[in-house]
């Protein structure tokens, strides 16, 4: 289906910019009626977790050792 392809590109693009209320609207419509694109929805929210406990440990853990 091609709204699905439409949709997983939403569900990527809202962790680098907010989506449009339109596309926010369209995206929770489509979700409510996709099994497929909800499972995808999960995962994106699992990955999007990963890689922010990831980069708050990177920002944690001290910049490069300083070999003096
Ligand atoms: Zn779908």
């Amino acid at each position: 289906m091609r709204s699905c392809k439409h949709a997983t590109e939403l569900m990527s693009q809202q962790y680098d910019r907010s989506l449009k209320r339109p596309e926010r609207l369209w995206l929770a419509t489509h979700l409510m009626m996709c099994y497929h694109c909800r499972r995808c929805h999960k995962q994106f929210s699992l990955l999007e977790q990963s890689c922010q406990a990831r980069r708050e440990q990177m920002e944690q853990s001290p910049k490069g050792k300083q070999d003096d």
